[in-house]
């Protein structure tokens, strides 16, 4: 290894070990606990999802199919795009790592807003390149203008979460079509829509029609949030052959599991019911958010699963607070928490927490 690897090396370790991964908090008082520090779907597999899978599973002996043809057909036909603009991986994350992996190294930059996506560092670091972060505004959204002066002839990639993670704010029709006609059509934006199915605000544009016009950028989503199937990893990318054609050069062989793949073409089977929980649980989110604001919180707008509390240097002592009552959610010390919206009884307890703080 040279020096300069060693270095990398170490400070990419160093990001992995500060990433904490939330478990629910042990209780030995016997009552339940909760996890609303990942964004996951509170709802256990419909029975035909978890039929899919388990009738998959009665062949572990074989391996998956590697193009994962059936699924990318399915895919193919939810959104009306060619497979060949289509790729699958275990999770929207390994999506990102593959589009890094083709596009960038050391030299290059990516540019991303900060706070956003714990995951885009560590990405970015792995490759060699360097990691750009521009500032949120103060109201937690993209601040697209400094994004554009953030650009230079080495910036390779963009990534645009949206909905971001973890503040919550989505990015509006105008100012998303603004920024991407001012970057070069050499740089690759990875519009990540992880959350893209609880967005509710009108006034967006769908990355599935962005894509269309613009051979630069990429669309990753996922199964693991809105279809709660995130312990079976799978995500998708919709881009241009010519960017999927890269995906699939850096993918790991036989990567989706064949149990993976068949619950997710089941899914999108459901997909009917399994958008009538996504409502659920938005009306929900709009219950904790009208819940916190009228105890005195500022509460970014949230387009996602989760609410953002700037919390500063009570961050640790709130999320010890909220642990105390048997549910985890995830701190970023010294600035803020993300809580899921989950369970009603879950988010109740984070609830008395959040308004004793206040009083
Ligand atoms: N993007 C964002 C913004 C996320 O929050 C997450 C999950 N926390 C992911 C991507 C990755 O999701 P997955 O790998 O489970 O598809």
């Amino acid at each position: 290894m040279t020096p300069d690897n060693e270095v990398r090396f170490r400070a990419c370790l160093d990001d992995v070990a500060a990433y904490k991964p939330g478990r629910p908090p042990a209780r030995t008082d016997g009552r339940p606990t909760y996890k609303l520090s990942s964004n996951e779907n509170p709802y256990p597999p419909l029975p035909g999802v978890l039929a899919a899978a388990t009738e998959a599973a009665a062949q572990m002996n074989r391996y998956p199919d590697m193009g994962a043809v059936d699924l990318l057909e399915a895919l193919s036909a939810r959104f009306g795009v060619p497979t060949s603009d289509l790729a699958v991986a275990t999770g929207s994350v390994a999506l990102l790592y593959h589009l890094l992996q083709a596009t960038v190294a050391e030299g290059d930059e990516v540019v991303y807003a900060w706070r956003s996506f714990e995951a885009y560092p560590i990405a970015v670091q792995l490759t060699g390149a360097t990691s750009v972060r521009v500032p949120l505004t103060d109201d937690a959204r993209h601040d697209f203008k400094a994004m554009e002066a953030a650009l230079t002839d080495r910036t390779k990639v963009v990534i645009v979460c949206t909905p971001n993670n973890p503040t919550g704010p989505v990015v509006r029709r105008d100012e998303l079509l603004a920024f991407l006609d001012v970057v070069p059509p050499n740089v690759l934006v990875v519009l990540d829509e992880a959350y893209r199915e609880f967005v509710r605000e009108p006034d967006v544009v769908d990355g599935v029609d962005v894509y269309r016009d613009r051979p630069n950028v990429a669309v990753l989503r996922t199964f693991s949030k809105a279809y709660g199937l995130a312990g079976f990893r799978v995500g998708y990318a919709i881009a241009h052959p010519t960017v999927v054609a890269a995906i699939r050069k850096c993918a790991l062989p036989f990567g989706v599991s064949h149990i993976a793949q068949a619950a997710a073409i089941a899914s999108l089977g459901v997909e009917d019911e399994l958008l009538k929980r996504v409502d659920a649980l938005v009306e929900e989110r709009t219950r904790v958010v009208d819940e916190l604001r009228a105890a005195g919180w500022e509460v970014p707008e949230t387009q996602t699963n989760f609410v953002w509390l700037s919390l500063g240097d009570d961050t640790v002592a709130f999320a010890e607070a909220v642990q105390a009552e048997g549910v985890s959610i995830r701190p970023f010390p010294g600035e803020g928490a993300r809580i899921t919206i989950g369970e009603r009884e879950a988010n109740d307890l984070f609830l008395s927490v959040a308004r004793a703080w206040r009083t």
